[in-house]
């Protein structure tokens, strides 16, 4: 049987898709490598939203040159982003590529795959599903099977994006909006639930731009007929909490402010299984950059709106994503930025300097912030964030707190009875190591614990007493028996 291996480069919707080329490999009958050496096929999946990203594909292929030199049936398949973007080029510019496939063309993978092993020519397929948008599905384990289904998964409700926001190049890589229809999604959530997951975070470049292409929902509380901004997406959440009653917590990403409606702020405020944690890309604090950017919205709505949503759900934290040395920004444009990170109080923050992209309305600006100063920005924009995380994880030291527990411990999960061993995340999306609990099976629980002490970036805690009682002890050999989620070589993920 033919053995592949799968990297993994940039946001979750790239960790998704990989998951959908592992389901749609094994079932064409090709079996996971070990490693990228013991592989036939290797598959690439990458990320273009900054040019540093795909410097790293173009570095990866060069790298593999040799390996594929080393067996002539090896076989080099570049999916994702750069895929979609480059297409048939990516063939012409580097010799060693076999397939190029774009994020619409997973499922016909083992094909191109197998014209390829009877003598067919290096090719690429980068259509866009436009007339019959496919979502890929995973199949989850049955309720009785062993492993059970991770405690966490994504499952995508919308894909592509009609915003044209002047620096990404995401409308051109993923195509324009395209919905699933709310019954799948339910179905498919209902399905993992029943195998043991315990949160879902639902997928989509503008995920609360969502509308149903069937149109089987009934308008949300507080939605408004006459508001352009208003989606379905309100309904969407609230059509998954009474109907998947068993999911412990529901999450999405990336949302755009611009559909942080009233009916959005309500289903947050009315529905327990949203945790008290959402991103919230802003990307400037600047009106003119963000004019320049067409996000579409002022820094005025932007706190009105994430105010409105903190005063619904008392302790509810805020993360974005914030792009520095936009061409044109000024230090008074920086200082609008810093300001509203403090005015907003973001728990989390994902920084990146501009990088210019090819298809993107801001090519035309001339790319005129210097390097050292995005450089030296992007420091000051970390050292401010740094800071409200690090006062927000010193005032949790004390309280107790609910952990779902997503796996062991990366630093010391083999470790015995005494050591740490599990971590998870709580409601807010902090992540919480457990201490102590090595003799009890808590993956997929979610439990009580108390916060013993703030690290960096992270809380150490330790199981509350009625937590412990109710605890399952472990099974000699359990942990190997039920791992957490699948494994993926994720390089570099990040926010969004
Ligand atoms: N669709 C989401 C949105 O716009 O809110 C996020 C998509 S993008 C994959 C994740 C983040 O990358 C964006 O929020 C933005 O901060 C950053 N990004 C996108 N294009 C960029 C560029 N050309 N240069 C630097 N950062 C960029």
């Amino acid at each position: 049987m033919p053995r592949y291996s799968i990297t993994t480069f940039g946001c979750q919707m790239n960790v998704h898709d990989s998951e959908r080329m592992h389901d749609v490999l094994r079932c064409a009958g090709y079996t996971e490598a070990g490693s990228a050496d013991e592989a036939d096929v290797l598959v690439l999946n990458t990320c273009s939203v900054r040019e540093k990203a795909e410097q790293k594909l173009r570095s990866e292929v060069g790298r593999l040159a040799r390996w594929k030199r080393e067996r002539a049936d090896r076989v080099l398949v570049v999916a994702g982003c750069v895929a979609q973007q480059e297409g048939e080029r990516l063939l012409k510019q580097m010799r060693a590529i076999d397939v190029v496939v774009g994020p619409d063309n997973i499922p016909e993978l083992p094909g191109l795959l197998g014209d390829l092993a009877i003598g067919g020519l290096p090719i690429a397929r980068t259509v866009f599903d436009l007339d019959a948008p496919r979502f890929l599905v995973a199949s989850p384990p049955s309720p009785s099977s062993s492993p059970r289904a991770a405690p966490t998964a994504f499952v995508t409700v919308m894909k592509g994006c009609d915003e044209r926001c002047s620096f990404c190049i995401v409308p051109h890589t993923r195509g324009p909006e395209r919905y699933r229809p709310s019954d799948e999604i339910v179905a498919e959530i209902a399905a993992l639930v029943a195998a043991g997951t315990r949160e879902v975070t639902l997928l989509g470049q503008t995920v609360n731009s969502y509308r149903d292409p069937l149109g089987a929902l009934p308008r949300a509380p507080g939605a408004s007929a006459d508001d352009p901004d208003e989606s379905e997406f309100a309904a969407l959440l609230r059509r998954v909490a009474a109907d998947v009653p068993g999911l412990a917590r529901l999450r999405y990403t990336s949302p755009h402010p611009r559909h942080l409606t009233p009916s959005l702020v309500l289903a947050h405020a009315e529905l327990p299984v949203l945790p008290r944690h959402v991103h919230m890309p802003v990307q400037s604090g600047s009106d003119r950059v963000l004019r320049r950017m067409i996000r579409r919205y002022t820094r005025a709505e932007y706190v009105a709106r994430t105010r409105a949503l903190v005063e619904a759900v008392p302790g509810l934290t805020l993360s974005t994503d914030i792009i520095v040395g936009f061409p044109g920004e000024t230090e008074d444009d920086f200082a609008a930025t810093l300001s509203l990170v403090r005015e907003v109080g973001f728990k989390g923050l994902f920084g990146f300097k501009y990088s210019r992209r090819p298809h993107t309305p801001a090519l035309k600006l001339p790319d005129d912030v210097p390097e050292g100063v995005k450089g030296e920005r992007l420091a000051r924009l970390f050292e401010e964030s740094e800071a409200l995380l690090a006062a927000h994880l010193s005032a949790l030291v004390g309280t107790t707190q609910e952990v779902l527990v997503e796996g062991r411990d990366k630093e010391r999960g083999h470790g015995g009875a005494g050591g740490a061993l599990w971590s998870g995340r709580t409601g807010r999306h902090e992540i919480a190591h457990i201490d102590g609990a090595g003799e009890l099976d808590l993956l997929g629980e979610v439990v009580e614990v108390s916060i013993a002490r703030a690290n960096k970036h992270s809380l150490q805690a330790e199981l509350t007493e009625a937590a412990r009682a109710a605890a399952r002890p472990r099974q000699r050999g359990g942990l190997e028996a039920r791992p957490a989620r699948r494994s993926l070589p994720v390089v570099a993920a990040e926010g969004g």
